[in-house]
């Protein structure tokens, strides 16, 4: 597997070299906001230690973000009147990566409404009320 390239954008958002929009962190994982957002309330959680994905992360890293995943996939639930969440999370270019820091998509889901194509610039305005809707729930 390609080595861990720490000029990813999770990266930088980590080390705190770009803006984003966070949603919780604790003292192994942060949330924050997606700013091309696919759903109302599009989510990412990752881990704060270098992994590309899946695939290469270890155990403690995964069961810490699935712990985040769980609070504020249950927080976005009841922030929005969801009637469900997408839990997404892609592996390598080949499987639909982008961004190789591991990271898990959680989207809001209401019946009958598809999620939006990717690389849509979200209004940041509208994200930031997202995320204060989610942190109210946490
Ligand atoms: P992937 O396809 O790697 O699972 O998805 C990467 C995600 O990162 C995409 O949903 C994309 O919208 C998001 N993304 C890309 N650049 C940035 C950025 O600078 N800030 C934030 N918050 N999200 C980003």
């Amino acid at each position: 597997m390609t080595a861990y390239d720490d000029e990813n954008i999770f990266a930088k958002i980590l080390r705190g070299e770009i803006p984003n929009v966070t949603v919780c962190e604790d003292d192994d994982t942060l949330c924050f906001m997606d700013i091309f957002p696919r759903s109302d309330g599009h989510c990412l959680v990752i881990p704060k230690t270098p992994c590309r994905n899946m695939l290469d992360a270890t155990p403690e890293q995964l069961a810490a973000c699935m712990k985040t995943v769980n609070r504020v996939a249950n927080a976005a639930k009841t922030a929005f009147d969801a009637d469900g969440i997408t839990l997404l999370q892609f592996n390598e270019a080949a499987g639909g990566q982008e961004v190789f820091h591991l990271h898990f998509h959680i989207h809001p889901r209401h019946e009958g409404v598809p999620l939006r194509p990717p690389g849509q610039a979200g209004d940041m305005a509208a994200i930031q009320k997202k995320a204060e809707a989610i942190r109210a729930h946490l």
